[in-house]
């Protein structure tokens, strides 16, 4: 349980959603962090204005955020910071310079027990850059435990939808704030049944693994749906998926980030899902900005002692 009030997160989400399309329509011009893993102008905006709103409201509270204030200084170009800082004001309607940019991105940076906010301000930047699939997601953790979320998924549907959860209530509704409806998994548990989504990005999962596991579950031949971002876990949360698989190749020395999962593990274990890593065991992210867990099982709950046993077989069979 916890005590926060997730109401100011909701105006800067949809202020963040706004400046994220204006972006896709004026100008789209990414910098690479390295093994391409591309960031925005919007990336570092949407961040700001999260950010922002956390410091105001809750000044005193740890954020662990995607961006960080010297990259911003360093990979983005002066025009386009000035830029981003003219974008900003429209959006906030304040002035706003370089240093209050760096400022917020930085603001509150790192872990805290008891209340931790957990930022990816453009997850899915590839769908975003492609115009497909991405999140404006922001995960609050209470003891380390997923606690609540908001999460905009600017391309779900027809115009796009805010995802959010507080306390095990998980409700969805539309970017302006309309239509808010109550969201819970599915019961589906028929291998006929389900419905299963994975990353477009073939590059962030093992392809081979995951084959092997779907056959084993005897989803062998079934149309998956691909789709960037956190996007996945809202589509269970809102019951139109049962399955969603993040298993990486043997060997893989990769480590999670703990923005590309607390918000979208919030979510679905408030609509009644479970999320957990490869073994079972629940994700930790009480340790910063990456995960210790191998890989994530997202199911509806009723299916997920069935699936952390194939995943398991197909593991130890290797
Ligand atoms: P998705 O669209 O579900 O693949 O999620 C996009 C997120 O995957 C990005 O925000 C990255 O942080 C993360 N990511 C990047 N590289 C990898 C990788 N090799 N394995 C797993 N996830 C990755
Ligand atoms: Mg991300």
């Amino acid at each position: 349980m916890t005590d926060a009030d997730l109401t100011p997160l909701f105006e800067a989400v949809r202020q963040a959603v706004h400046l994220c399309r204006t972006v896709q329509q004026t100008r789209l011009t990414s910098s690479d962090k390295g093994r391409s893993d591309p960031v925005t102008i919007a990336d570092y905006g949407a961040q700001a204005i999260l950010c922002r709103a956390i410091s105001q409201v809750y000044p005193q509270d740890a954020i662990v955020a995607e961006e960080q204030g010297t990259q911003f200084l360093t990979l983005v170009p002066e025009p386009l910071r000035v830029e981003v800082c003219q974008l900003l004001a429209e959006t906030l309607n304040v002035p706003v310079s370089q240093d209050d940019m760096v400022r917020w991105l930085d603001f509150g940076r790192g872990y805290a027990a008891e209340r931790t906010w957990v930022i990816d301000p453009i997850d899915g930047t590839k769908g975003f850059l492609a115009r497909r699939h991405y999140a404006i997601a922001v995960g609050l953790l209470h003891n380390g435990q997923p606690a609540g979320a908001v999460m905009a998924a600017p391309g779900y549907g027809d115009g796009g939808a805010v995802f959010w959860s507080l306390n095990g209530t998980a409700i969805r509704q539309g970017v302006d704030g309309a239509a808010p409806q109550a969201i819970h998994v599915s019961d589906r548990t028929a291998a006929s049944d389900l419905r299963v989504v994975q990353s477009i990005d073939q590059s962030h999962f093992s392809s081979d693994r995951i084959t092997r596991i779907y056959a084993a579950l005897g989803l062998a031949g079934k149309q998956i749906i691909s789709l960037d971002s956190m996007e996945k876990y809202a589509r269970v949360a809102s019951g139109e998926a049962e399955l969603y698989l993040r298993v990486l190749d043997a060997g893989s020395t990769y480590r999670h980030n703990t923005w590309d999962h607390a918000a979208g593990a919030a979510l679905v274990i408030a609509a009644g899902g479970q999320v957990t890593d490869v073994d079972g065991s629940p994700l930790d992210f009480s340790q910063g900005a990456t995960l210790p867990n191998r890989g994530m099982i997202v199911t509806n709950g009723r299916i997920h002692a069935r699936v952390v046993e194939a995943v398991q077989s197909v593991l130890r069979g290797e």
